[in-house]
């Protein structure tokens, strides 16, 4: 027997999980579906994002209706159209073998005669979004008087997104002895209030912690000059190069403004904010599903739709003036039992918005370093380097060739190497090479996390394991302390990247780490390190930076279209080989 199976679930919705290859109830759904389906009760269930809410719902529901009545009996609201559509979807799946259900999203800016044709022909369940389910209701098309069960989801962000007077008045159409179901990822005071107000004793379930971010995300912040936000999202960026990411502005001119920006300076970005049309919107929000953007430039209302599990890194490029947004956009990331990252850039004054965040999110943030354009180099050049050994080799460039042989003539392996990846990298470098450093100082001390050291007589090594090995930075330096028998305060500074990563020793373990990594195999496979040749953070560059009159980054060489590479002839020889 599954687990599924002792939820009390009836055989049609059993065989429609097994279809949707669901193998056992998420923690939220194995604690709400015996309560709902037991009881006409009213509950509240707290659960992060990511957790199977919908199911948790929508599964008692649908064993609850009567499908052979054509009445409205569930009401699900939602705060946007976005997730209104995905649990209509979702929910279509679950009743594929619930004969006579039907399934009606109602939401802003769609037609709304064809959704009142569709409620026309019945519909037993609604999916809503606040306002137009209230603009439907008054004009007469839809009716809720004899609904029995109402499902609040995301209750947190339909509150945060103004909506509380549109639920007042679209539960004031609903009979008083129907039963309310509230889901939220987080517990504020409004939800409470909500809680008090419009239902009768609920039960109580919670996942997790109570208000707690996800703790599969790790909180990282950047100090920099206010003058250097932009410049600073950009090394973000060319530092990850598989980065997957919300970027959140604070306005909706900002967000159009950076995503802009981005996309002139030659990187897969794209806006997402209330001043564009519904369809531009899609458009957006469709390219980014499909992996098309990179890097998703958003304003907090109109990221709240967004629901796309692989985010690798949420960008708060400014912070947002309430603690529980923090919360909200941080949620954006780790998902579905993936590990994410939430980066801030902020400016010295915000500091104390950081601790006030950690005290909230019971999480301590790591302060770290804006890459130097060395580093990033480095990056680059390594993940250039697995790409180069991953790609598949396309069966159609058998037929050029000979032609590629004869044009290569006389160059050796090695030769051939340095050359293919300076075509793509010397671009990099050129554009990196003089840069300054954008780290502002922080006056106090008090460093936590994974602190930085002075640069005098420390080592940075490259190791060709990465976040794909399953690592990350804090179990790649239990692995090197383990293996290497030393303190977990020798190895420091460690940064995981997709397939390689980089860490630091005091200069004086040198030769222990090389000695050791001479001949290193795991499971069977070479374990490689090297000592990188990141000059790290020297003063030589921000000297020689404030003689030029203190150059900025200008464009961006990644994701590069051909304008590119005619930027800046000069520039020093790459020198990595
Ligand atoms: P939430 O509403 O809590 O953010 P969702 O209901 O959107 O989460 O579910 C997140 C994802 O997990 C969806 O893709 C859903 O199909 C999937 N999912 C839900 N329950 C299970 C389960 N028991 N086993 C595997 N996947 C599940
Ligand atoms: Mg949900």
């Amino acid at each position: 027997m599954t687990p599924f199976e002792s939820l009390g679930l009836q055989e049609s919705l059993l065989t429609a999980i097994s279809d949707l290859g669901f193998e056992s109830p998420s923690e939220v759904q194995e604690k709400a579906i015996p309560i709902l389906l037991e009881d006409e009760t009213d509950l509240v269930a707290l659960a992060q994002t990511g957790t199977g809410k919908t199911a948790a719902f929508g599964f008692p529901l649908l064993q609850k209706i009567d499908a052979q009545s054509r009445t409205t009996q569930g009401l699900i609201l939602s705060p946007t159209r976005e997730l209104c559509l995905q649990i209509t979807n979702e929910m279509q799946l679950y009743s594929k073998y619930e004969k006579g259900v039907n399934i009606v999203a109602i939401y802003g800016g769609a037609s709304i005669t064809e959704q009142a044709k569709q409620i026309k022909r019945g519909a037993q369940i609604v999916v809503a979004t606040p306002g137009r389910m209230k603009d439907m209701i008054q004009r007469g098309i839809v009716d809720i008087t004899k609904i029995e069960y109402c499902i609040l989801d995301e209750a947190d962000e339909m509150l945060n997104m103004g909506f509380y007077e549109d639920i007042r008045d679209i539960l004031s159409n609903t009979p008083d002895d129907k039963s309310t179901w509230l889901f939220s990822a987080t517990m504020p005071k409004e939800v409470a209030s909500i809680a008090k107000k419009f239902m009768h004793k609920p039960k109580e379930i919670t996942v997790g912690t109570k208000n707690a971010g996800a703790v599969t995300v790790q909180h990282e912040y950047y100090l920099v000059g206010g003058r250097d936000r932009y410049a600073a999202l950009k090394r973000l960026a060319d530092a990850n190069p598989g980065i997957f990411s919300v970027v959140f502005c604070r306005t909706k001119r900002d967000t159009q403004k950076i995503a802009e920006k981005l996309i002139e300076d030659g990187y897969n970005a794209g806006a997402l904010h209330g001043d564009l049309s519904q369809n531009q919107r899609d458009l957006a929000m469709n390219a980014f599903r499909k992996k098309q953007i990179q890097l998703l430039i958003a304003t907090d209302v109109a990221a709240r739709g967004i629901d796309v599990d692989d985010v690798t890194h949420v960008i708060n490029y400014q912070l947002p003036d309430e603690i529980e947004t923090y919360t909200h956009r941080s949620g954006r990331t780790g998902r579905a039992g993936k590990s994410g990252i939430s980066m801030v850039i902020t400016t010295r004054s915000e500091l104390r918005k950081i601790k006030a965040i950690e005290k909230k999110i019971r999480q301590d943030f790591i302060e770290k370093k804006i890459p130097t354009g060395i580093e990033i180099c480095e990056i680059q050049l390594y993940h250039l380097a697995s790409k180069i050994r991953d790609t598949n080799i396309d069966p159609d460039i058998e037929d050029y060739l000979p032609a590629i042989y004869d044009v290569l003539e006389g160059l050796d392996r090695d030769e051939i190497i340095k050359k293919m990846v300076s075509v793509e990298f010397t671009r990099f470098f050129r554009y990196y090479s003089n840069t300054r450093d954008l780290d502002e100082q922080k006056s106090s001390k008090g460093e936590k996390g994974q602190e930085e050291r002075p640069k005098d007589g420390s080592v940075r090594y490259f190791i060709n394991v990465g976040e794909r090995d399953g690592y990350d930075w804090m179990s790649l330096k239990d692995f090197l302390r383990e293996n290497l028998k030393l303190d977990k305060e020798d190895i420091y500074r460690v940064d995981t990247k997709d397939s390689f990563s980089f860490f630091n020793t005091d200069a004086n373990l040198m030769p222990l780490i090389l000695e050791a990594f001479q001949d290193f195999k795991v499971d069977g496979r070479f374990i490689n390190v090297e000592v990188s040749k990141n000059p790290g953070r020297s003063g030589k560059g921000k000297k020689r930076d404030r003689r030029r009159g203190g150059r900025k980054d200008g464009g961006a060489p990644f994701n590069k279209k051909k304008k590119s590479s005619s930027r800046r002839k000069k520039g020093r020889n790459p020198g990595f080989f």
